[in-house]
């Protein structure tokens, strides 16, 4: 049951209106797309940015997995990372595309052995996963009005927790959405928010500290994520947690924040770090450490379904007899944000009580519509034989 061939597509879905955070507006979501086939004709999935240059990079490694077996997915993660560490590519798009085929291939051992990826991971710790709602992005005269909305619109669809974005207006403007949007909430639900790396150190501290009584669960991404110095300065000073790492890859570019505890929490995202085998690793070097572990979604239903194998898997940090979710115990990411590939090719996941249960069916447990693969294809599926 060796990998026979491997298809690679880039999936794109343009969206009906633009939204924006601190960086730029969208109006597009895509998707890089793995399926890997055995020699008996069973296939795994895996998935990482659309971006080119992580959609070259598959192409790149692709040849490389071919002959090999889907059991092996961490001897074959190690391998691929050798390909390209002395090549001076040792991070960036490399690491993307290893992590979609990392995920194909513990779907695929999965799909083989008629085992979910939780118990192939050495069994999990809970059947459900806590996780809040990404969403409240800009959008035109968003506010307060449909700002509002959306944010009611989570709690009746069960979500405990959200995070909305700052960093898009002036300093004045957000921390009147951020207050604002706290009293529409009411004490009780969760409330983040994602600077998406658009301060320096001293803005930062100047915002946590205008929202400091908003009950706030975590400022995301305040500085430059090239900036440590910037965001452990924030970290000691801030009154609210600091959080960061969703563009971070491999152990390697975690290993020197956790030591110097540069965030609060981290946020590592599965179809970038490395896929399933690597984020098992930075989780438990980020338990070991002491910093809580709230990973980052912006795919499809088959890198969340990652994600929540993954997850179930984790010990509390630090342990106590008594789970909390955002205190002890991870909370995922579930990314609401329009995303036409994303609401199509997976079924969705049902949240109650602020949970999604994690699959139960071999490799990932979820089903992947080709037809929904195939109408979003940009130009041609690459095959690799
Ligand atoms: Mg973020």
């Amino acid at each position: 049951m060796t990998i026979g061939r491997i298809e690679i597509r880039q999936l794109v879905g343009k969206l009906d209106e633009p939204f924006g955070w601190s960086q730029r507006w969208n109006d597009s979501r895509g998707v890089s797309t793995v399926k890997l086939f055995d020699s008996d004709g069973a296939f795994g999935w895996g998935e990482a940015s659309a971006d080119p240059q992580t959609f070259a990079a598959l192409q790149e490694l692709a040849p490389q997995v071919i002959g090999k077996q889907a059991a092996h997915a961490r001897a074959i993660w190690q391998e691929l990372f050798q390909v390209f560490y002395q090549s001076h590519g040792f991070a960036g798009a490399n690491v993307s595309a290893l992590s979609a085929i990392d995920i194909a291939l513990w779907d695929l051992a999965g799909k083989q052995t008629g085992k979910p990826v939780w118990e192939l991971l050495g069994g999990r710790m809970r059947d459900a996963i806590p996780v809040y709602a990404t969403g409240l992005y800009y959008t035109e005269d968003d506010y307060p009005d449909t700002l509002f909305a959306e944010a009611s619109s989570y709690l009746k669809q069960g979500f405990s927790g959200m995070k909305m974005k700052v960093g898009g207006k002036s300093v004045p403007e957000d921390i009147e959405r951020v207050l604002g949007l706290r009293k529409h909430l009411g004490d009780g639900p969760h409330l983040m928010f994602d600077a998406n790396e658009a301060y320096d150190s001293a803005t930062a501290l100047q915002f946590a500290r205008a929202v400091a009584d908003a009950d706030i669960s975590w400022f995301e991404e305040p500085c430059p994520s090239y900036d440590d110095a910037a965001n452990a300065r924030v970290r000691e000073q801030s009154p609210i947690l600091i959080s960061g790492g969703e563009s971070l890859k491999t152990r390697h570019e975690f290993a020197p924040r956790l030591a110097n505890r540069v965030f609060d929490i981290v946020q590592p995202d599965i179809a970038v770090a490395g896929g399933i085998s690597e984020m098992q690793v930075i989780a438990q070097m980020a338990n070991a450490h002491g910093t809580k572990f709230h990973p980052h979604f912006w795919g499809t239903g088959i890198s969340f379904a990652a994600s929540l194998h993954l997850v179930s898997t984790l010990p509390f940090t630090p342990p106590k007899l008594v789970p909390e979710p955002y205190v002890n115990e991870p909370v995922l990411e579930f990314d609401r944000t329009p995303h036409p590939v994303r609401e199509n090719v997976c079924p969705d996941f049902d949240v109650v009580d602020s949970r999604v249960e994690v699959p139960n069916g071999p490799g990932l447990g979820v089903e992947v519509d080709e037809s929904v693969v195939e109408r979003f294809t940009v130009g041609e599926a690459v095959v690799v034989e």
